[in-house]
């Protein structure tokens, strides 16, 4: 069986650590490769290339770098069904979800190409007599991503091209789940003309990321993934003095007001709810109707479409919705609707029983769309994020109540509200306590010249992922003040400079 490897140096690498890990299609249920585990050693060998190559890389002007990404972002282009397929694969999601992530990804490097721009600092002349200041923004050195399963091209590319145009060398730590979409990336950027050891992958599970937060020479961390992770992350990667940015999980409200239009809120549910089969940390796991007439009024309407969602592998084009991505995460989605049931919540539409019967896609771990109505707070399904295609609905009788259950969930990524009323969404933007928020659209995920990240348990770290806030992680300030012999002269002076 093939195992996916590393790359190191521009180069494929196998791995001698003796530890692998199987990698299942999950439409059909097949472990066709497995992946790599790295050794302390592999790790250390990605860092030090990355620290080799940092110097020349770092010092080559801005426009040079974004010329390089401008290539890769061109491959991307051309190749986007091929990285598709790659992503589908092993995540399972539909070619077309996959196509969607794709350009996603690409987008931020399309954004990273303007880095000549981005990277212009202040000056002010003349700030005292004869002196001028400005600052720069520099790159910070050796840098990691460590990324979760969901988003195998696109989360990576949230990070990569912005730390690569700042100037910093990379070290990608993919998902153990599907890890091929990263070599892919990997040789792309070669082919690109990316000097040896600006961007290196290696293959691995907790002692790959425990070697990254403990080594000296990485400056920085970038991390997204589940909260518990990333709250491990943040904390071990800062006590070893790295800075820090870890995303963490989710669960999404989605506000519809009496006045909202209920067709344009249930085609927005649909897409929300059980696109990419719920595994999105933007997608919507919760609705809120306003009053009991809405909510009655949106099942009605939601039904039939859940009943009607098709369900299959990436490989048909007519899928809607593929598999999850394992076994084992299935019979946790399973598990979480039976908690929902036996706490009294209603099954509306049960996505339990749900069979895939097309041939050789029996084994895949398909699930159905599940609604449940008349969930409460003190509900685990309410508490927990599921991470699948299982939408609750609880309902609340006014504004103001929809408000305050959303400000008691720990997570706080994203949120939406569906209503034609400006005052009521405007109101909405500005009371929320969550970090991006849609009105009439339900996954709000900002473009690329803006920054991505939630709020609460949903982040630690203060700096959000690509935009200008990824640019102020990616580097560091350095303020000049210049004088010239030319310019006022002066006395020693022992007291604190001041213009007086
Ligand atoms: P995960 O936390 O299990 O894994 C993420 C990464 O951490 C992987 O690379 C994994 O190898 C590593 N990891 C796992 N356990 C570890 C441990 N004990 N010590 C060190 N490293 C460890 O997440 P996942 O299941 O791959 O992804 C799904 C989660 O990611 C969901 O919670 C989802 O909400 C979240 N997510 C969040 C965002 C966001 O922007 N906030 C985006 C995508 C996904």
């Amino acid at each position: 069986m093939p195992t996916v490897g590393h790359y190191i140096d521009n180069k494929e690498v196998a791995s001698n650590s003796g530890k692998t890990q199987a990698v299942w299609n999950p439409a059909t249920g097949v472990s066709e490769r497995d992946v790599a585990l790295a050794s302390v050693e592999e790790v250390n060998a990605a860092v030090a290339s990355a620290k080799a190559a940092w110097p020349a890389w770092s010092d080559m002007p801005p426009l040079r770098r974004a010329r390089i990404l401008d290539r890769f972002k061109m491959i991307l282009w051309d190749r986007a069904d091929q990285l598709a397929e790659a992503i589908s694969m092993e995540h399972g999601k539909t070619h077309d979800d996959a196509v969607g992530e794709v350009t996603r990804g690409l987008e931020v490097v399309e954004f990273a190409t303007g880095i000549p721009h981005l990277l212009k600092g202040d000056y002010t002349e003349n700030v005292g007599g004869g002196v001028d200041s400005y600052n720069m923004r520099q790159s910070l050195g050796v840098v990691a991503g460590i990324t979760p399963f969901n988003f195998p091209a696109m989360v990576p590319m949230w990070m990569f091209p912005v730390a690569l145009a700042t100037g910093n060398c990379f070290v990608l730590k993919p998902s153990e789940r599907d890890p091929s979409t990263s070599i892919l990336i990997a040789k792309w950027l070669t082919e690109a003309g990316l000097p040896d050891g600006v961007f290196n992958v290696v293959q691995g599970d907790k002692l790959a990321v425990d070697t990254l937060l403990h080594h000296e020479d990485v400056k920085a961390i970038s991390f997204v993934g589940s909260t518990p992770i990333a709250k491990y992350i943040y904390e071990t990667g800062t006590a070893n003095g790295k800075r820090v940015q870890a995303l963490g999980g989710a669960k999404n409200h989605m506000v519809i007001m009496p006045d909202a239009d209920l067709d344009m809120a249930v085609n927005a549910l649909m897409g929300a709810a059980y696109g990419s089969a719920g595994e999105r940390c933007m997608a919507i796991s919760v609705a809120v109707p306003v009053t009991d007439a809405v909510a009655d009024e949106l099942l009605k309407r939601l039904t039939p479409k859940i009943e009607a969602l098709k369900i299959g592998p990436s490989k048909d084009a007519g899928s809607e919705m593929g598999p999850l991505v394992t076994k084992e995460h299935l019979e946790k989605v399973q598990g979480y609707i039976d908690a929902g049931e036996k706490s009294g919540a209603k099954i509306v539409v049960d996505g339990r029983g749900f069979k895939q019967d097309m041939q050789g896609y029996e084994d895949g771990y398909y699930i159905g769309g599940t609604l449940i109505d008349n969930v409460e707070t003190d509900m685990l399904i309410w508490k927990e994020e599921i991470f699948g295609p299982v939408l609750s609905v609880v309902r609340r009788p006014d504004y103001k109540s929809a408000v305050e259950l959303i400000g008691q969930h720990e997570y706080a990524n994203g949120t939406a509200i569906f209503t034609r009323d400006g005052d009521t969404a405007r109101n909405f933007t500005r009371d929320i306590e969550v970090g991006m928020v849609g009105v009439n659209v339900p996954i709000p995920v900002p473009m690329a010249f803006h920054s991505f990240g939630g709020w609460k348990a949903s982040v630690f770290g203060d700096h959000a992922m690509h935009g200008p806030e990824g640019v102020r992680f990616f580097t560091r300030i350095k303020t000049v003040t210049t004088r010239f012999p030319s310019g006022l002269r002066e006395d020693p002076q022992f007291t604190m400079p001041t213009l007086g």
